[in-house]
Formats: C-alpha cells, sequence, structure tokens
C-alpha cells in the first residue's frame, strides 16, 4: 500500500511510514500533509504522501540491520552472482560462515538457490565465482529506505525534493 514520507518539524526527512500510521498522526494533530497525490481518503483528507510533524523529534543514530529483507532491498532481489531475478532468493556469506564470516553489509549477498548452491562453504577465489558489485554498507539511510520503497512499485517522485536534506 501506500507509504509517506515523514519529515521532522525542521522538514529534514526522518523516515517512511504506513499511510494509516500518517492519517492517525494528522487525525491527532501531530502532523500535517505537505504532499499529496489528489486521492481522497475522505471529503477533505487527501492521501498523503509526505507529512510534516508538529514537534521536532529527537532520532538517536541506529544503524540499519543487514537482515535479510535490507540485503535483498540492496541488492534489488536480484542475485549477485548470475544476475538473476525473479526466482526464490537466499542470503549468501561471501567468506561461508565456516570460515569466520560474518553477518554483515561486506560478507552479505543476495543469491539463488543454484548459485548459493554451487558456491557451497568455498569462498569466492575457490568457488571461482564472481560478484556482480561489491557488497557495501548503504551510506544514506533515508536514500536507502526510499530506494527501498521504490523498489516495491510506488512512484513518490516529489520525494526526491526533501532528500537533499538528509
Ligand atoms: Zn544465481
Amino acid at each position: 500500500m501506500s507509504a509517506v514520507l515523514v519529515l521532522n518539524n525542521s522538514s529534514e526527512p526522518l523516515h517512511v511510514c504506513d499511510w494509516r500510521r500518517a492519517v492517525a498522526l494528522i487525525v491527532k494533530n501531530r502532523a500535517e500533509v505537505v504532499e499529496h497525490n489528489g486521492k481522497m481518503l475522505a471529503e477533505d483528507f487527501p492521501l498523503p504522501l509526505v507529512i510534516r510533524l508538529s514537534n521536532q523529534v529527537f532520532v538517536p543514530y541506529s544503524p540499519i540491520s543487514p537482515n535479510r529483507h535490507n540485503i535483498f532491498a540492496r541488492d534489488r532481489q536480484t542475485c549477485q552472482y548470475c544476475g538473476g531475478k525473479g526466482m526464490e532468493l537466499t542470503l549468501d556469506h561471501v567468506i561461508p560462515r565456516s570460515k569466520g564470516g560474518p553477518d554483515s553489509w561486506e560478507n552479505l549477498v543476495t543469491a539463488c538457490h543454484k548459485c548459493n548452491g554451487r558456491k557451497g562453504d568455498q569462498s569466492l577465489s575457490e568457488s571461482g565465482m564472481t560478484l556482480l558489485a561489491k557488497p557495501v554498507r548503504p551510506r544514506n539511510r533515508m536514500a536507502f529506505f526510499i530506494m527501498k520503497h521504490r523498489s516495491k512499485g510506488g512512484a513518490y517522485e516529489c520525494w526526491s525534493r526533501y532528500l537533499q536534506t538528509a
């Protein structure tokens, strides 16, 4: 469903939430609609695309977790060995767990079952396989979340203008 970009009171992008949560914040006067797409939820109540909080919120830094969902999103649901898309995906440890490879952004990649099976418990050089791209930690938190939502098929072009301050 429709996702909503949440801006802090200072207009900095904070996070992305579900439209129901955004509507709840507006109803409670804790946020205002900044952008909407013209669709109406009710009379005089447009479905928001961007909202701004009424109060400034302090957000402690929290790193993005290299969980399954986030690794698949970074790799755009694409096997990092064969470039395959649209198949069932697995998480592969570039340096295998058995060789001390950590669960990190730099060591986890998206792989199809076939490539994961082929690589097995070997290191990259032992397997003779190559990666499409070097696995890295996302640099910009907001850009990552927005990419993640875009990859789900939503078109939120108006969000981009709020990201320059991120
Ligand atoms: Zn593959």
